[in-house]
């Protein structure tokens, strides 16, 4: 319920506007979010870089409606490719469908996307293509957003890949679609409000399907990415490579920047390869709901900001919810953690 909550309130623009005013929410971003400019994001990739860790950078924002918005996104994700080639850093590149105007029309959309591609094979110029992944979103855009990719590779695009959700009933006819097209993929457990007609409703059943994906992906895929912070999943993955002969180098594990970043560095010291996804941008309230959502506990670093920054005023709205939010994390940690 409280996921619901939280992920409804990641479409309202009016939290947005309350929250990204706010700067205890603010400094509770960064926790997740390198900061909000590019020179930021790229100061993440080099410290990560230097642990073992690479990155694929993401510049924050969605459901774009208007034509110069997606153009300016289209055009910082070319600055981020140059940025990339320019300091050598070993970065690829997250982009929202959305972003770049899905939800204008899809012509407009795939060609944005194609001057993206297009440059980042530019800089590949005799060294490797820029691999740009397409993030998957509700399932509102699913099959647009498996039509986008299919049309870029047909139009041969290399260097394109998508993601797929463990919690769609759907995903194991898209896995076969996208494996036919011999791109590469990311499997996530799916972050977003879906229907329980299109989407498991249980964590059990999403937990079981992701593993029989990981196995199909592991085997049949192009350097497939197993995202996830799931400690069951990624033994499971682990597992299954070995028993099936499977390189640690055929793959990569993905996880979110500043989550678990104990687990990112305890896989790459054991010589797997692990990638970090980093945001940045302005545009960091629905991402940042989508992190509660997943973890309501993280609410209690809220909480903790809004006391630090208020200590006096107990008896202010925002001692209020700050006391709410604190019941329902500890709550939360109660139901899930604490019993695990
Ligand atoms: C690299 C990457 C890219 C992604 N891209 C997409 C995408 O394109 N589309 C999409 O729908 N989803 C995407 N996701 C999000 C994904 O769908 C899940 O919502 C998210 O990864 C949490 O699920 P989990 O697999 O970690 O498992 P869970 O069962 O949710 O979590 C397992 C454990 O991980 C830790 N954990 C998980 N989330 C958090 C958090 N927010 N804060 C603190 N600890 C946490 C906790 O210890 C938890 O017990 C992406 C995730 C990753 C890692």
């Amino acid at each position: 319920m409280l996921r619901q909550a939280l992920l409804t309130l990641s479409r309202s623009d009016a939290m947005q506007r309350l929250v990204t005013g706010w700067p205890a929410a603010r400094r509770m971003a960064r926790r997740f979010v390198a900061g909000e400019t590019l020179e930021d994001a790229m100061a993440a990739c080099r410290a990560l870089n230097a642990q073992g860790l690479a990155v694929t950078l993401d510049y924050l924002g969605e459901a774009v409606t208007e034509r110069r918005e997606a153009e300016a996104a289209g055009a910082m994700a070319i600055r981020i490719l140059e940025a990339i080639r320019r300091e050598g850093v070993e970065a690829n590149l997250s982009l929202k469908p959305s972003q770049m105007g899905l939800d204008i029309d899809e012509r407009f959309c795939y060609d944005n996307v194609a001057r993206v591609l297009e440059r980042a094979r530019q800089l590949g110029d005799g060294q490797e293509e820029i691999f740009v992944c397409l993030d998957m979103e509700s399932s509102a855009y699913t099959d647009r957003t498996l039509d986008l990719t299919e049309r870029l590779v047909h139009a041969g695009f290399r260097n394109v890949g998508t993601v797929l959700q463990a919690y769609l009933r759907r995903t194991p006819n898209d896995l076969e679609r996208m494996l036919r097209l011999g791109v590469r993929l990311r499997l996530v457990k799916g972050a977003y409000l879906e229907p329980s007609a299109i989407a498991y409703p249980d964590k059990a059943d999403v937990d079981r399907a992701y593993v029989e994906l990981m196995r199909i992906l592991l085997e049949r895929g192009h350097y497939p990415a197993i995202a996830t912070h799931d400690e069951r999943i990624i033994e499971a993955t682990r597992r299954w490579a070995f028993e099936r002969g499977i390189a640690k180098t055929s793959f990569e594990f993905q996880m979110l920047y500043g989550i678990r970043r104990d687990l990112q560095q305890r896989l790459r010291e054991e010589g797997y390869n692990v990638r970090v996804y980093v945001p940045f941008g302005e545009q960091w309230y629905p991402y940042l709901m989508r992190r509660l959502a997943e973890r309501p506990a993280n609410l209690v670093f809220v909480v903790g900001n809004v006391v630090r920054e208020r200590p006096l005023d107990w008896r202010g709205p925002a001692a209020f919810g700050a006391g709410v939010m604190t019941g329902i994390a500890a709550a939360w940690w109660w139901r899930t953690d604490h019993r695990r």
